[in-house]
């Protein structure tokens, strides 16, 4: 959604000054996941408007490899300079990949949502980018009547990439294509994308800002790998061996 929003800014002041983005988007839905199938299709509809226009096309690209796995994960991470880990907190969905990342020396912009908080705390907030609603504020928004509604009611950005999703402007040959993902969006987004929409864009700012001076951005890169031996998985097997197995060690 963010990359939609980011491409009508594009197109709406084409000579500004815009830090170039490149999208990297991959992973998998199992076949019955009807939604995530859904939004698979919407990031390649997007890949296929946002990449053939003359007007954007040096400033965003929008990539979505299929098949993804461990071989190609071997090549996109290390050439990662962000890393998105933007699961909603409290789902405990950002286990392993958000360590390769940062262990390569990307920067992640992510919820303190599952391993994120933990990098978070060993590679220092001021290398992290950190944005949205913590896990208790997921569950007591999730209380709050018409929610998402108000949410998208209250960031202009989000609404026109919502009206342009619903009118077909990324599936012209079907326009209703993405009428049930957007309806979902309306009327419960369960996943809070909503409420964390205009937090995530801020989040983008700053990167955009920081990534422009390359020597501050290559202290926060070499920060985040020097800190992070913690997540060795060495020490992880150890714990597990000693607090859950009560194993003791061959050595
Ligand atoms: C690390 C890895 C995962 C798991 O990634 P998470 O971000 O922890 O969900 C999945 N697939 C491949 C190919 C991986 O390398």
């Amino acid at each position: 959604l963010w990359t939609i929003a980011h491409y009508q800014r594009i197109s709406a002041d084409p000579h500004a000054d815009w830090t170039p983005h490149v999208k990297i988007f991959a992973g998998k839905a199992a076949p019955g996941y009807v939604v995530a199938k859904d939004i698979i299709r919407l990031i390649n509809d997007v890949a296929h408007v946002v990449n053939s226009d003359p007007i954007t096309r040096d400033k965003l690209r929008v990539v979505f490899p299929p098949n993804y796995s461990v071989t190609m994960a071997e090549h996109l991470i290390p050439a990662a300079d962000l890393s998105e880990q933007i699961s909603t907190a409290g789902m405990e969905a950002s286990g392993t990949g958000n360590m390769k990342f940062a262990l390569n020396g990307a920067l992640t912009i992510g919820t303190l949502d599952g391993a994120n908080v933990e990098i978070r705390e060993h590679v220092g907030p001021d290398n992290f980018f950190l944005f949205g609603l913590t896990a208790d504020e997921v569950a007591a928004r999730r209380e709050v009547p018409a929610h998402s509604r108000a949410a998208i009611e209250a960031s202009p950005a989000l609404q026109g990439v919502l009206h342009a999703i619903a009118s077909g402007a990324f599936s012209p040959d079907e326009p209703g294509r993405y009428a049930s993902l957007v309806d979902l969006l309306w009327s419960s987004d369960w996943f809070l994308v909503a409420s964390d929409f205009d937090a995530y864009d801020a989040a983008q700012q700053q990167v955009d800002r920081a990534y422009r001076d390359p020597n501050a951005w290559q202290k926060m890169a070499i920060a985040n790998i020097a800190r992070i031996g913690y997540f060795s998985s060495d020490r992880a097997v150890r714990e597990y061996m000693t607090e859950i197995w009560n194993a003791g060690s061959a050595r």
